[in-house]
């Protein structure tokens, strides 16, 4: 680990703008060699038992690496008993078997093993010094009934979220711990008529009582008594044949015990449960059940063969590519309304936001290649994450992005008409740029030192950076080298774990290169190189040269090595120069007099390029004048990126860009480019635009938009995008009259049906617009919901769309109480809601919901306090929000660097165009 944590202690580029701010330094190579629990602590007691060993919250690094140290072979065995009622605790029991090496228990005190004799010379008994057996469970006081050890009750304490049991009652070897509890609710997700458990990263001890960290792996066991008209999922398969008592079990319950899994990290841990419809297929001998709760049986029949299909291939897929078969027993799946996230990788019990797997017919192209996307990701999980598993949180990224690069490349047979270069770079590159242009950029790798905060690591740079970076690393070593270093990699540490640095090591020991100063820039650097492209006279000819060179925006002389594909376009022809870029300036001749001048350059034409690349002038022209000329379309495809950018760096004017993407869009082919045009006009009109030049452009924005929804020349999934486009930007009084139509039914676009969330979407803008009689159409809409998921979510949105102000105000007032934040997807469309730049926002709820960012960290899943924070701050670009901002910035000097990264991040676009309350030096690096 020592090497490990040198390389993590490169210098984070934001530590100083953060000091600026008055905030805390980014904290660097935390992991100290002495642990918190000092020799004194640990001493004293006769039985050898510790009241009080000074356990910090959550899992940390030393309490970790102690465990370690000491424990092996997990087993557990997991009973619970799972009411109808939601108000009525799940009580369960929890047997957990493994092997006790004592030896070297010390160490977690000192940092140096102790010897048998040394402890006999000291005067104290083996036992009296040693650890107690931490188990982690949140309230233990309160909700732990009974341990028994080794058959044997047994005292036991509680210090922070652990439970301590005296060392004195383990044996050397085997032992069984037996723990009787109620089940904390705060990861199992419970509702009306159904439940799942989400643990990742480290909320699993928040329900039950376990070793949660990813390196003591531990085969599970579940049986579980539930409502008998219930259906139950966990990681291994029912076992049907036998007839399961459990003394938990009450009336009307039936219990179901299943299959002990391989072993598996406690995150993975998971059980579902409740009202499901099953839908069971066998492809290629594998059986797999699906389970969701979605009523409309046409929109089941139109969506369940391709899911069931995408999985087929992507296991087939990643069987090929790993050279192992699929490593757990069975692959089923859940979709979960209104789910956390897009997919979860439990193995056996894989879970899916529902709507991003059962699509309406009104789905873009964006979304068909994303539902086969999260399927692919999840799948790859199995073998990249489940089956081999980062050893500490700190790597989390190695998992997201093999899952993101594999499918990637799992998705492109499936669509052989999509452009897959031109995919990969719009799926990546934006939503990349979007942190690490932000003053909170972090590094792909960053260290942790305790788990509780290892949610603060997720986020765009592991999900789209780290695969852009992982395709730098396959062009440098070549595809057979990668996949038989991946393959290598697998199979040495199968059901077992493993560091980034022990991967880079093994390619690194098959390849003639030096991936050290690759993998320090690229892993363990924030940010992106600036590449500037400039044309320098370099004789009296008048003939110029192409100059490209690199520079770091934060002054600090980093180089990031990388290639680049230079196009250079003039009237007769477009040219590709390839360019290895390290820390010289690359010269390349052009040609003569006009031509030279008239050239346009775009250096990151093969779309894999990372960096703010800046234009020179005639280039920054030329973009704007030929985009749509540009081939192939990943070029083009960068080239919008490269504009976008431009605008973002403030040296394009918006509306420059608004009028280019009004003109191109009707004749532009390319889904992939319309999707990501259209996903940049929000932005360009809300927050770039001043009222006037709004008010100029929104007739014509939306008649265009509107043509393309109706033309014929086009498919059903680039018409949906339009319309969606649409439907966010109209605000003139013909754009809303129609809206009001679609919903009445009045209108209809061929070939269009749109779905109830298509209602409920279009009633949500019309109230957002404060059409005449809102309340009445909300009244209408809930009337027409039949799904019991989507009328739940509906109720519980609604006052944030309500006109009056106490009902708004009332509703965000209400998130300050956790148990009101718990369905979070529901609480962000809220958020959305309260801050759409319809109705002008609510800059008076700024400064409250930056107020509880912080405990939103503490109590809430991984993506929440990130979405919070766009919720609020990204939808305005007034100067009353930058001032809350940068003052909550100056004044609030406690935020955990982390967190203020996030607000760097999300606030990014509205400092920026609020330089005089937040210096630009501020804002970028
Ligand atoms: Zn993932």
């Amino acid at each position: 680990m020592q090497q490990k944590h040198g390389k993590l202690a490169t210098r984070q580029s934001n530590s100083k703008t953060l000091m600026r701010l008055g905030l805390p330094a980014v904290m660097l190579a935390i992991l100290p060699h002495c642990a918190p629990t000092a020799d004194k602590s640990l001493s004293g007691s006769q039985s050898g038992f510790v009241d009080d060993p000074r356990l910090e919250r959550g899992v940390s690094w030393q309490l970790a690496e102690h465990r370690k140290r000491t424990l092996s072979a997990l087993e557990y065995d997991f009973a619970l008993s799972i009411p109808s009622e939601l108000s009525v605790p799940i009580r369960g029991e929890a047997t957990l078997r493994f092997q006790y090496n004592p030896q070297t228990s010390r160490t977690l005190a000192t940092g140096v093993p102790v010897k048998a004799d040394e402890t006999q010379q000291s005067g104290e008994s083996p036992h009296s010094i040693k650890f107690p057996l931490v188990i982690d469970f949140v309230d233990a006081a309160k909700r732990l009934d009974s341990v028994f050890v080794n058959g044997a009750k047994s005292t036991w304490s509680s210090s922070e979220d652990h439970v301590l049991i005296p060392a004195a009652m383990l044996e050397e070897g085997a032992n069984s711990v037996a723990l009787a509890f109620e089940a904390g609710d705060a990861a199992l997700n419970r509702s009306g008529d159904f439940l799942y458990t989400l643990f990742v990263p480290d909320r699993a001890h928040f329900s039950l009582p376990l070793i949660d960290q990813p390196n003591l792996k531990g085969s599970v066991a579940w049986t579980i008594s539930a409502p008998s008209d219930w259906q139950v999922v966990t990681n291994g398969s029912e076992l049907s044949a036998l007839a399961v008592q459990s003394e938990l079990a009450q009336e009307n319950q039936t219990t179901r015990a299943f299959v002990r899994t391989e072993p598996l990290p406690s995150y993975l841990f998971a059980f579902a449960a409740g009202k499901f419809q099953r839908e069971t297929k066998t492809i290629d001998d594998r059986e797999m059940t699906m389970y969701h709760r979605e009523t409309d049986r046409d929109k089941v029949d139109a969506n369940i063969d391709e899911i069931f299909d995408l999985h087929a291939q992507a296991l087939a897929w990643l069987e090929d590519y790993t050279a192992i078969p699929y490593p757990f027993e069975k692959f089923d799946f859940v979709l979960i309304p209104s789910f956390q996230y897009g997919g979860m990788e439990h193995p056996g019990n894989v879970l899916y936001r529902e709507a991003s797997l059962m699509l309406d017919a009104t789905a873009t192209q964006n979304q068909i290649l994303a539902r086969a996307s999260v399927i692919a990701h999840e799948t790859a999980h199995m073998w990249f994450g489940d089956l081999v598993t980062m050893n500490w949180f700190d790597d989390v990224w190695t998992k997201e992005v093999f899952a993101n690069f594999m499918a990637a490349k799992i998705v492109n047979p499936a669509f052989p008409e999509v452009d897959h270069e031109l995919r990969f770079h719009t799926a990546h590159h934006p939503s990349a740029y979007a942190v690490d242009r932000t003053a909170g950029a972090n590094a792909i790798g960053q260290s942790l030192e305790n788990l509780r905060y290892a949610g603060t690591l997720y986020g765009a740079i592991i999900y789209q950076k780290a695969p852009i970076v992982m395709r730098h690393l396959e062009n440098l070593i070549g595809q057979d080298v990668l996949r038989a270093g991946l393959r290598e990699y697998l199979k040495d540490n199968a059901y077992g774990n493993a560091t980034w640095p022990q991967l880079i090591a093994l390619l690194d020991s098959k390849t003639a290169l030096n991936l050290d100063e690759w993998n320090k820039a690229w892993v363990y650097e924030a940010g992106r190189p600036r590449i500037v492209v400039t044309r320098e006279a370099s004789d009296e000819q008048g003939r110029t040269h192409v100059v490209v060179r690199q520079e770091d925006p934060a002054g600090m002389g980093r180089i990031w090595p990388q290639k680049l594909s230079l196009l250079a376009i003039t009237s007769t022809s477009q040219t590709i120069h390839h360019i290895e870029l390290s820390g010289d300036a690359v010269v390349i001749p052009a040609p003569a007099g006009d031509a030279s001048a008239a050239m346009t350059l775009l250096p990151n034409a093969s779309g894999i390029e990372y960096a703010d690349f800046v234009l020179d002038p005639q280039s920054q022209n030329g973009l704007l004048r030929d985009i749509g000329s540009i081939e192939p379309p990943v070029a083009r495809g960068a080239a919008w990126t490269t504009l976008w950018e431009e605008v973002q760096e403030g040296r394009l004017a918006a509306g420059l860009y608004l009028d280019t993407a009004l003109r191109e869009l009707p004749a532009e082919q390319s889904e992939l480019i319309i999707n990501r045009v259209l996903g940049t006009l929000d932005e360009s009109y809300w927050l770039r635009l001043d009222t006037q030049a709004r008010l100029a452009v929104s007739g014509p924005l939306e008649a265009m938009l509107w043509r393309e929804v109706e033309s014929t020349l086009r498919g059903t999934s680039a018409r949906a995008a339009f319309y969606r486009s649409y439907r966010a930007l109209a605000t003139t009084d013909t754009g809303v009259e129609r809206l009001i139509r679609l919903w009445e039914g009045d209108e209809e676009v061929a070939g269009l049906p749109l779905s109830e969330a298509d209602m409920v979407a279009l009633v949500s803008g019309l109230t957002l617009r404060r059409v005449d009689g809102s309340e009445r159409l909300l009244d209408e809409q809930e009337a027409r919901i039949k799904n019991t998921d989507r009328l739940a979510r509906y109720q519980f949105v609604r006052p944030s769309l309500s006109d009056s102000d106490e009902a708004r105000d009332a509703l965000f007032t209400s998130f300050a109480n956790a148990d009101n934040r718990s369905n979070e997807p529901w609480v962000l469309e809220a958020m959305r809601n309260l801050q759409s730049p319809l109705r002008g926002g609510s800059p008076h709820l700024i400064l409250p919901a930056l107020n509880l960012v912080e405990e939103i960290q503490e109590t809430g899943d991984i993506f929440f306090p990130g979405r919070w924070l766009d919720a609020t701050l990204g939808q305005t670009s007034s100067k009353r929000a930058a001032e809350i901002v940068s003052g909550y910035l100056s004044n609030y000097s406690q935020l955990s660097p982390r967190l203020a990264n996030k607000l760097l991040q999300s606030a990014d676009v509205l400092l920026r165009l609020n330089t005089e309350i937040y210096p630009a030096e501020l804002s970028s690096q």
